[in-house]
């Protein structure tokens, strides 16, 4: 029987002119309380009125329950015929308003080019002559099975000798290849590349920490824009980048080619310990944990910006951690701290080792930290955030 993968969770939005045929099918492949069908919310609101008010009030109620259902993440089959755009550029809209993907599920031939510049995500056709397995993926965030012991790690930046003197605090082994204490995983909050000496061997490294399931990373701007780099696309080689590129071209094409599919396959976020534990690179807020589209790619990359640039020409950030109220603990680098930062249920951990900060590491359940100093300043900060260098 084919399989058809489905994300989870995600919004997927039944399309076909035959009521009984589609239901049918909804009640065979979902649970009872994933679907979402027109015709419930119609008995519900039909009782009196003319019968056009009554199928706009029963869409309207359908509207709601799909959106209370996607505000709280829970995968939603909406079952209604949906045969023109406007019946289905709503849901499109409350996809896009959770950061969940729409999904069209086509009875028949479906058009999946319209479908795409409607905003669905993914089209796929359903033939009910032809019966098929569905699979559920877990979104590439989801990792709330892991339970850790974790060690979070905050920005490296190619700061390798300091790495290896902050695993060994941890209690890794350090020999030709670095393990972690028995159960132990190190998790990374981005931006292992850039302005540092050695971010070659900082790869390398953790690299080989995860091919063993030793070390998870989230993409760090920094990871990113050198991703795109690799990938060919125009980047300005600043902030560092060019310091990467030079390290990298000593490389042998092997090496670069294991390096872009590692950047490649970094995910935005990570949700670990039963939802306990979110690491993100610049931070996340709490409707956004979990998801996965270009708005929480961008949040997790760059945390919560205006838009606007300062006189520095650096972005305007924006604290959303003084916003936060979830019961995860984020953890999350991007913004140097003198010390680790503690606010609300937030902790940033970039320590600014590659400025002469330090490099911290977060003991996770135990929420103890442990931080090594810079050997040596590597680059000059653009806003000071040591206390020696603002008393000048
Ligand atoms: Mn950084």
């Amino acid at each position: 029987m084919p399989i058809l993968p489905l994300p989870d969770p995600a919004l997927l939005v039944l399309i076909g002119p035959h009521d009984a045929q589609r239901s049918a099918w909804a009640k065979a492949h979902f649970a009872a309380d994933e679907i979402v069908a027109l015709a419930d919310c119609r008995r519900l609101v039909a009782d009196e009125g003319e019968a056009a008010a009554a199928g706009r009030e029963a869409v309207a109620l359908l509207d709601d329950l799909v959106a209370r259902r996607l505000a709280v993440g829970s995968l939603t089959v909406v079952d209604a015929p949906h045969l023109t755009p406007g019946d289905r550029q709503p849901l499109v809209a409350l996809a896009k308003r959770y950061h969940l993907l729409p999904v069209a599920l086509v009875f028949g031939a479906p058009d999946p080019a319209a479908l795409a510049r409607e905003g669905f995500r993914r089209v796929l056709a359903l033939d009910t002559a032809q019966p098929v397995t569905l699979r559920r993926e877990p979104l590439p965030p989801n990792r709330r099975d892991l339970s850790g012991p974790f060690d979070l790690i905050g920005d490296v930046h190619g700061c390798f000798d300091e790495l290896l003197l902050l695993l060994e605090q941890l209690g890794y082994h350090l020999g030709e290849r670095v393990t972690p204490p028995p159960g132990r995983t190190a998790v990374f909050v981005g931006d292992l590349v850039d302005r540092g000496p050695r971010a070659t061997a900082v790869l390398a490294l953790v690299m080989g920490l995860a091919a063993e399931s030793a070390a998870l990373c989230v993409a760090g701007n920094h990871d990113n824009k050198l991703l795109r780099q690799m990938q060919g696309r125009h980047v300005h080689l600043t902030h560092g980048l060019a310091e990467s590129v030079a390290q990298l071209a000593r490389e042998t094409p092997e090496f670069r080619a294991r390096v872009l599919a590692f950047l490649g396959g970094l995910t935005s976020h990570y949700v670990l310990d039963s939802g306990r534990l979110v690491v993100a690179h610049g931070g996340l807020k709490e409707s956004l944990h979990g998801r996965d589209d270009l708005a929480v790619r961008e949040f997790s990359l760059y945390g919560a910006t205006t838009g606007a640039t300062d006189a520095l020409g650096l972005p305007v950030r924006l604290n959303w951690a003084a916003d936060y109220h979830g019961a995860a603990l984020v953890v999350y680098g991007h913004t140097p701290v003198a010390e680790p930062l503690w606010q609300n249920n937030t902790v940033n951990l970039d320590t600014g080792c590659v400025f002469g900060g330090r490099l911290s590491a977060l003991r996770y359940p135990e929420r103890q930290i442990v931080a090594v100093p810079a050997l040596r300043r590597y680059a000059e900060p653009r806003r000071p955030f040591l206390p020696s260098d603002s008393q000048g």
